[in-house]
């Protein structure tokens, strides 16, 4: 069975008081109605600021089925390279997960699929699991090159890993154009691109993983529309940027399977 996944990037929000508020609501209301009843684990991935992930991971830690990741790491082990964070000192925050190929980091800060590739590779060797984001802009999708987009995407950042290194991973498909637009993509829409990576996945490494892989969707997700994007059988979940970072909001998410 696939894994049901809702992650929340909470991007450059919260101070680290009003994110251990965030996350202290989300768990009470988890705790009351917890997630083994709905998911196999993982079930909820907090994706907060760096500087957070200390105290959220001391106070998810006996909430079953939650978990914490950073948003981002470097691809090397230590060293100088100021103001950069290592895969090793994120896992010893008490993080599981990293979010690797966000496109704010594609576009904002020039990450190639090259760099990704490499940050994925040092992420999984120091014990993280990734998120791995992927999605074309509005120009591509109109241009009607999303598919091919996708596919290079993937085929550079991610599919050169060893089968077992890939297993470690999640992919997250968010179009850009959806991404903190208010437009969602239809849900016809994302289950085509689920249904083509799956398949993509599926040459590369096999259709038994591919089947058992999760696969989720981003971009302008909310407790209004999660669940019939979520209803679509090759989106196992979503990950959650603005509704994520109101308690209530992103409890509704995750009660959308
Ligand atoms: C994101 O940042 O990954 C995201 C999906 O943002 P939003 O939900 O705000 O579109």
């Amino acid at each position: 069975m696939r894994k049901k996944i809702v992650a929340g990037n909470w991007k450059m929000n919260t101070n680290v008081d009003e994110g251990k508020k965030l996350s202290q609501e989300i768990c009470e209301m988890i705790k009351k109605k917890p997630l083994k009843t709905i998911y196999g684990s993982p079930g909820v991935i907090l994706f907060p600021p760096f500087v957070h992930i200390i105290e959220i991971a001391k106070i998810i830690k006996d909430v079953e089925g939650v978990f914490v990741g950073a948003q981002n790491c470097y691809s090397e082990l230590s060293g100088a390279y100021t103001g950069e964070i290592s895969a090793p000192m994120i896992k010893s925050a008490g993080a599981t997960h990293v979010l690797i190929g966000h496109s704010e980091r594609r576009k904002l800060f020039n990450e190639s699929n090259k760099m990704l590739a490499a940050k994925t590779s040092f992420a999984i060797e120091n014990g993280l699991n990734v998120v791995f984001c992927c999605g074309e802009s509005l120009e591509e999708r109109e241009n009607e090159i999303h598919f091919e987009v996708i596919r290079r995407q993937l085929k550079e950042g991610l599919f050169w890993l060893d089968i077992e290194s890939f297993s470690n991973v999640i992919i997250a498909y968010e179009p850009v154009w959806a991404i903190g637009t208010g437009k969602t993509a239809t849900p016809d829409q994302a289950q085509q691109m689920h249904a083509f990576i799956r398949e993509l996945i599926a040459e590369k490494y096999g259709k038994e993983l591919a089947d058992s892989f999760s696969i989720l969707y981003g971009g302008s997700c909310n407790a209004k529309n999660a669940q019939q994007l979520f209803e679509q059988e090759d989106v196992d979940g979503g990950l959650i940027g603005g509704a994520s970072l109101k308690a209530g909001d992103f409890f509704k998410i995750i009660q959308s399977f």
